[in-house]
């Protein structure tokens, strides 16, 4: 039974309101409100080099716990965020909250060399992602070289002046990333006029290694492009020894996946990294 009513008595409920869009309101009224509530937080999955074990970096990932819906996973929440605009908020905080927390470590004794943080195309569209970037780093304290910006293929190219925007970043000595490298549609060209340092093999290449040839092929391929062009591969969603075999024996010597560690807390990762 509907219960809202307009003035005139009429109900807002309409049969074409679905139980779909009921639930998709209900998310996003809960969503608008996460942040001031203190349900978001951040977990941090380890990057490490696979022949030495070491810890090269973390990223960042955005987590939701919300009290009724339990813990919400970012495919359902980032899109969402993205359709409303609430991901410009989100986005800050969690730029803002991943460079604190680099600070925290290094007080507490643990070194992160670098951490990488997910930027959504919308972020681009706002524009204002150079000074919020610089701004956020200013006020955290963190060195610029330590950040490193994750973007996809399409963030490249469907963002109007994408190029300006990561020229600039680049010029505030901050890092970027191709996220899930190779399932975008785009083209390579971009590569060669953008600063980018890393290029991230995406899970679905790594996850079929060792039995599918196309994947290998693949995963190869981009180990090699991006060899030749002097960029640095790490590889997303590693789970076996048999993956992390394969990786090295064609030159890719960076990893994260569960192989290594699943994301976790800041204060787990201090206990299980700390030297
Ligand atoms: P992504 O940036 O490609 O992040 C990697 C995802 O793979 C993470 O999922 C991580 O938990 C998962 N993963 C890592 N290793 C393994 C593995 O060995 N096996 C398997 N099965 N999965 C592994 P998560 O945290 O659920 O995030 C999903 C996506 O949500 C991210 O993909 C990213 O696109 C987006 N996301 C997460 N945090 C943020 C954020 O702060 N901002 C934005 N804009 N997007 C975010
Ligand atoms: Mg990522
Ligand atoms: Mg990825
Ligand atoms: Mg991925």
């Amino acid at each position: 039974q509907a219960k809202a009513r307009g003035r005139n008595g009429y109900s807002f409920y309409t049969p074409s309101m679905t139980g779909e869009g009921v639930e998709r309101l209900r998310l996003e009224t809960f969503l608008r409100r996460s942040i001031e509530k203190d349900e978001i937080f951040l977990n941090y999955q380890p990057q490490v080099d696979i022949v030495t074990g070491e810890l090269v970096g973390v990223e960042a990932l955005v987590r939701w716990n919300h009290p009724e819906l339990g813990l919400v996973p970012p495919v359902r929440f980032i899109p969402l965020a993205e359709d409303t605009g609430f991901i410009n908020q989100l986005g800050q905080w969690v730029l803002r909250e991943a460079c604190r927390q680099m600070v925290r470590w290094q007080e507490a004794g643990l070194v992160v060399p670098k951490i990488a943080v997910n930027l959504s195309v919308k972020q681009f569209e706002r524009g204002s992602i150079v000074n919020m970037v610089a701004d956020t780093l200013h006020e955290t304290g963190l060195e610029p070289a330590r950040l490193q910006l994750e973007v996809t293929e399409s963030v490249i190219m469907n963002t109007d002046d994408a190029m300006v925007f990561i020229n600039d970043l680049h010029a505030i000595g901050v890092g970027l990333a191709i996220d899930d490298f190779g399932t975008g549609y785009s083209s390579l060209a971009y590569l060669k006029q953008l600063p980018v340092q890393t290029l991230k093999i995406d899970r679905s290449f790594i996850k079929d290694i060792s039995t599918d040839v196309n994947d290998e092929a693949i995963a190869i391929a981009i180990i090699q492009l991006g060899k030749s062009m002097n960029l640095s591969v790490i590889a997303e969603g590693v789970e076996t020894v048999q993956q992390a075999e394969f990786l090295v024996r064609h030159g890719c010597h960076l990893a994260q996946g569960y192989l290594y560690s699943k994301p976790l807390a800041a204060d787990v990762m201090l206990t299980n990294w700390q030297k």
